[in-house]
């Protein structure tokens, strides 16, 4: 039943539900994705003897640091200006991804209430003195 498919029973207002098809239509738009995010940064060397560690320093750089996380680890990567241009729209569509996934839990959370208040009820009119209304 294609209706009713990855609700899970849960009882949706109509403004959620408009939600919920706004985020599936842009999650079948959306791409090839990459996780992490870059960071324009200015870098000391490793050089004992470098200006970057006189004073004042003359860090090295500035360079595109991507930053994400590999098995709970920080794992960091210099991209060139090309590189950085062309993954852009990739690390975009991560973005955009986590923000939909986030506003798919919050929108299924909401719900949540709703569908416990619905058992309760369900299971007070099944029992012979649950015929008050709430
Ligand atoms: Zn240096």
């Amino acid at each position: 039943m294609v209706a009713a498919m990855g609700t899970a029973g849960l009882r949706l207002s109509p403004e959620a539900r408009a939600a919920l098809r706004r985020i599936r239509a842009e999650l079948a738009t959306t791409g090839p994705a990459l996780p992490g995010s870059v960071e324009v940064r200015r870098l000391r060397c490793g050089k004992v003897a470098c200006a970057c560690r006189a004073t004042p320093p003359r860090l090295h750089g500035p360079y595109n640091v991507w930053t994400r996380k590999v098995a709970g680890r920080t794992v960091t990567r210099v991209l060139t200006d090309e590189e950085l241009e062309a993954y852009r729209p990739l690390l975009d569509n991560a973005r955009r991804l986590r923000a939909l996934v986030a506003e798919l839990c919050a929108l299924s959370l909401d719900a949540v209430p709703a569908a416990d208040r619905r058992r309760a009820r369900q299971q007070r009119s099944a029992s012979p003195e649950g015929t008050r209304a709430t």
